[in-house]
């Protein structure tokens, strides 16, 4: 089959640079020799900058959704609390449950972000010794505030706060110390520009010590087995190299452009769709917690989103989002992440009115 290019206004997979793509192609490397672990270390190096840490970043050759499900198995040695607020939260929280590990789910509805006050009178029963909080709901296009959970959460010092930062790592600032965070987990083909197939987690020291006393019943995905290879700059299986090349291109580019204005950037172009959005629609979780890297629409003309993203598609070979699960026809979202630029923003702003004629 031929495929022809459609420029990516997904949340995920999104828009990845042809140099990115390129640095994949490079020749392969063995994974047990002095030349990987130098890869491994300058990596290491280079996301302990990005996330504002001292702490070991373990790689995965898996999606987001592997590193979930390590980071309950691993962490929840008594309860785990999940906070949600939309598809990806659920999700988190049906992972538990398929492991067997004790969860309970603080529901809250999908338009509404999580309230740290809610989250710490839950904590006062003393049940868990975990926390799941989605940072950015790709769903809904919410941004819970994770700064001022993280600060309830750090009041109690045997519970351990576990993020899906997915579509907010590389998109927004993470300092993953200061902030008190434990786990800390996020796919590349999100806010990181770089194809599917690999995920970040960054552990604090509690989260190892927890790993160790828990005894988690998996291998591939245990952190004590990782944190050994991890040791002398290796991973225990065969991880995706290709991946890892294109991570430590794309890092240099991140620096390259400065952390500072990467944020800023991102949160340009949120500022743009939004107040387009407001203009020509509405937006979709409650005003103050919305994402600065995918904003979630409200459908409020009835139009078929389908046809739009159709006319879009075919007309100007650009693709933007439905809604997700029971909000696709009743919202659409607009991804602004990753290495999308202010004009790429209004461009497919641009051709969204003259499909609609607005
Ligand atoms: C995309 C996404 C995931 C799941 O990622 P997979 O690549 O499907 O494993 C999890 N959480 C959030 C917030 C996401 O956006």
């Amino acid at each position: 089959m031929r495929i022809s290019h459609v420029k990516l206004f997904v949340p995920g997979p999104i828009e990845v640079r042809p140099e990115v793509l390129q640095a994949m192609a490079t020749p392969q490397i063995y994974h047990r020799t002095p030349e990987f672990r130098g890869l491994y270390a300058d990596l290491q190096t280079k996301l302990r900058r990005f996330l504002y840490t001292e702490s070991p970043v373990l790689l995965f050759a898996s999606s987001s959704t592997g590193a979930m499900e390590a980071a309950v198995r691993n962490c929840v040695g008594k309860r785990v609390l999940h906070v949600v607020n939309g598809a990806f939260a659920k999700r988190w929280y049906e992972i538990s449950q398929a492991c067997g590990i004790p969860a309970d789910a603080l529901e809250i509805p999908w338009e509404k972000a999580a309230r740290p006050a809610e989250i710490a009178a839950r904590l006062k029963t003393g049940q868990y010794d975990a926390v799941a909080v989605v940072y950015n709901e790709t769903s809904t296009g919410l941004m819970n505030p994770l700064p001022e959970i993280a600060a309830v959460v750090r009041e109690f010092p045997d519970v351990l706060l576990l993020v899906d930062a997915v579509t907010a790592m590389g998109g927004v600032k993470i300092e993953f110390d200061k902030l008190g965070l434990d786990v800390c987990l996020a796919g590349v083909q999100k806010c990181f520009g770089l194809p599917p197939g690999l995920t970040v987690c960054a552990l604090s020291p509690r989260a190892i010590q927890r790993a160790e006393a828990v005894k988690p019943k998996t291998y591939y995905f245990s952190f004590p087995v990782m944190l050994k290879s991890h040791e002398k700059n290796e991973t225990p299986a065969t991880p995706s190299v290709p991946h890892l090349f294109a991570l430590n291109l794309q890092l240099d580019y991140f620096f390259e452009e400065g952390l500072d204005r990467r944020f800023a950037r991102h949160a340009e172009m949120a500022a743009v769709v939004q107040a387009w959005a407001k203009k020509h629609f509405d937006v979709y979780p409650e005003e103050g917690y919305w994402s600065k890297t995918v904003t979630c629409i409200k459908n409020t003309r009835g139009i078929s989103v389908d046809a739009l993203n159709k006319a879009l598609i075919a007309q100007y070979g650009l693709r933007i989002s439905n809604g997700y699960g029971d909000l696709r026809e009743k919202t659409f979202r607009i991804a602004h992440m990753g290495d999308l630029t202010l004009p790429d923003i209004r461009g497919v702003l641009g051709a969204i009115e003259e499909v609609l004629k607005l």
